[in-house]
């Protein structure tokens, strides 16, 4: 059978196989938690608590400030030791965090009323959806509650899921899928109910054939279908997973709406499960703690704002003779963090500490023109072209040769015979080219 599939990518070494048997366990609360005002793409939410004020768990700390925004909410039950800047390791400086000092016992404050999906309207859903602080899980953190209310133009017809899990060593996406499939499948219900659509179909690549034959289980008789695509990074870029699946094409400088799909994480969906079901807001989500310079990978189901040195001894702690770097999410898309001590946000699907000897040799060399990165690119672009002019400071032509379609894979990097961090270039000209113009495309 042809496996479905894109244009370029890349085959990295998948290191699934490092965490993809640990079961999912409940990481132990943390005595402090850093909840950061800017836990999701667009602007930061406004505090609701001051300094000294007893929380509990779930309870609303922050509100959405804005259209794309979303709330936060406390995920330990504890009292408001400090507002202050803390480093997010998302923007790569410090940021404005609400410091939670644990106390007493975990108790939770639900979101009421906590029934069936079924009985929720369409836009109560997206309502409780947007209450529950639900952003991105797999690693955008763009707010759900927007991307579930497109245009009244744009006609969604499909609701996609992305079981990919592209990255290297990630593996919660995995563990989700196999064990809460049933929640799952409600959460992906709820959500074609929200948006009105017939149809939804869960794209999971075919290293996974266990949780390709649960969720085959687990869907029956929801009219929701399993795609069985190519193990290739990136398939989980939205994109690419349309593109695999149904062969649309989002156009350049377009959103999945435009060619009538929605697209969400597993996730998410399971977090939309929860919000709607137990009513519990964003306040902890499914990480997984790995690499071959850890000595015992996990996965843990582990509250916002918990330091990643925390769950790194959850994971028998780092072997310091081997390590190289720590990133935060995987080795093609993830940020390598200057130091452990940094909370994890909504977005933080895993802690992966990589070891010396599989990162790449640092020595670059100059372009051999060897076409590799081109090959690569899932969106058939010419990453040697781009880095040329990005590096040259020539915005205006990198635009011209698609800059803004990026997807900022790293395939390219990846790719290059020469070490050239083409991605690391690109991205760069990208957030000059979006400030020159203010911050518009
Ligand atoms: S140019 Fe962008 S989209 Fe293309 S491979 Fe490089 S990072 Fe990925
Ligand atoms: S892969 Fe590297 S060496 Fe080859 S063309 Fe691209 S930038 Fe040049």
């Amino acid at each position: 059978m042809r496996l479905l599939t894109f244009r370029g990518g890349v085959h990295p070494p998948e290191k699934k196989e490092l965490s993809e048997h640990r079961e999912l366990t409940k990481a132990p609360l943390p005595e402090l938690v850093y909840v950061f005002l800017a836990n999701h793409t667009g602007v930061p939410a406004k505090p609701l608590v001051d300094v000294g004020e007893k929380v509990l768990t779930g309870q609303k700390i922050g509100e959405a400030a804005g259209f794309i925004s979303a709330n936060i909410h406390s995920p330990i039950t504890g009292v408001v030791k400090e507002i202050s800047k803390v480093y997010h390791p998302v923007l790569g400086k410090p940021d404005n965090a609400i410091i939670i000092e644990r106390r007493g016992e975990d108790s939770w404050q639900l979101l009421e009323p906590q029934k069936p999906y079924e009985e929720f309207e369409p836009q109560e859903i997206i309502e409780r959806i947007k209450e529950a602080g639900i952003v991105g899980l797999g690693g955008a953190m763009f707010p759900t509650s927007v991307k579930l209310t497109p245009p009244k133009e744009k006609k969604i017809d499909l609701l996609i899921i992305n079981g990919a899990e592209c990255e290297p060593y990630l593996t919660v996406d995995y563990r989700l899928m196999l064990e809460k499939s049933e929640k799952l499948i409600r959460g992906i219900q709820a959500l074609m109910k929200a948006l009105g659509v017939k149809k939804a179909i869960i794209g999971i690549e075919n290293n996974k054939p266990k949780a390709i034959a649960e969720l085959k289980k687990a869907s029956k008789g929801t009219g929701i279908e399993i795609a069985s695509l190519k193990t290739k990074y990136p398939q989980g870029a939205e994109k690419q997973l349309i593109y695999a699946i149904t062969k649309r094409v989002v156009p350049s400088g377009g959103l999945p709406m435009d060619v009538g799909v929605v697209v969400q994480n597993v996730g998410t969906a399971f977090a939309v499960y929860e919000a709607l079901e137990e009513g519990k807001p964003l306040v902890e989500r499914a990480v997984s703690i790995t690499g071959e310079a850890v000595r015992e990978p996990v996965n843990v189901i582990a509250r916002i704002g918990t330091l990643a040195s925390e769950l790194i001894k959850l994971a028998g702690g780092i072997k310091e003779d081997e390590v190289d770097r720590v990133i935060f999410g995987g080795p093609m898309m993830g940020i390598a963090v200057p130091r452990i001590d940094i909370p994890i946000v909504k977005g933080t699907s895993g802690i992966t500490v990589m070891p010396k000897e599989i990162t790449p040799s640092k020595e670059v060399y100059p372009c051999i023109r060897c076409g590799s990165c081109f090959m690569a690119c899932p969106m058939n672009l010419q990453p040697f072209s781009l880095n040329l002019y990005a590096t040259n400071r020539l915005y205006d032509r990198a635009v011209e040769n698609g800059l803004m379609d990026c997807i900022e894979c790293g395939s390219c990097s990846y790719a290059c015979p020469a070490n050239i961090d083409l991605v690391k270039n690109i991205k760069l000209a990208k957030k000059v080219y979006r400030t020159l113009k203010g911050g518009k495309k």
